[in-house]
């Protein structure tokens, strides 16, 4: 059976699930997603948009289109929650720190980060066994 993973906002009004395997699990250092986010690196779970599926509050969510970057960040207009982030590849990039939260504060085995990639640009070292790629 597919797996699937249910996520909502802090505030309740959206509510989202995931389904299947993601296309990628790591942790992003690149420019785009610290402009993004404001986080010193993103750890990431990225998904084809056909497996992702908003089922509740979709008409709450906002999405705000980056004027420098091909990225979307798409949140909940009631808490500001960012459900998901778009990259060029139009991909559905959900943080794994959301889904821990969703989860009881662990990210479950099958979502957790393979390697770090362009950590050619890191801004933070990461003492980990995982690969890192640039
Ligand atoms: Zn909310
Ligand atoms: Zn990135």
């Amino acid at each position: 059976m597919e797996a699937t993973y249910k996520i909502s906002c802090d505030c309740g009004t959206v509510s989202m699930t995931l389904s299947g395997a993601p296309r990628v699990r790591g942790h992003c250092h690149c420019q785009a997603c610290r402009t993004l986010l404001n986080t010193p690196y993103h750890s990431v779970t990225a998904w084809n948009p056909d497996q992702l599926s908003v089922t509740k509050g979709a008409d709450q969510l906002a999405s705000f289109q980056h004027p420098n970057l091909q990225m979307k960040k798409i949140f909940c207009s009631g808490c500001g929650e960012v459900m998901w982030n778009t990259n060029a590849m139009d991909w559905r990039v959900v943080s794994q720190h959301l889904i821990a939260k969703n989860n009881g504060g662990h990210l479950p085995e099958a979502l957790g980060s393979l390697s770090h990639f362009h950590y050619g640009g890191r801004i933070v070292d990461v003492e980990d066994p995982l690969p890192k790629k640039d």
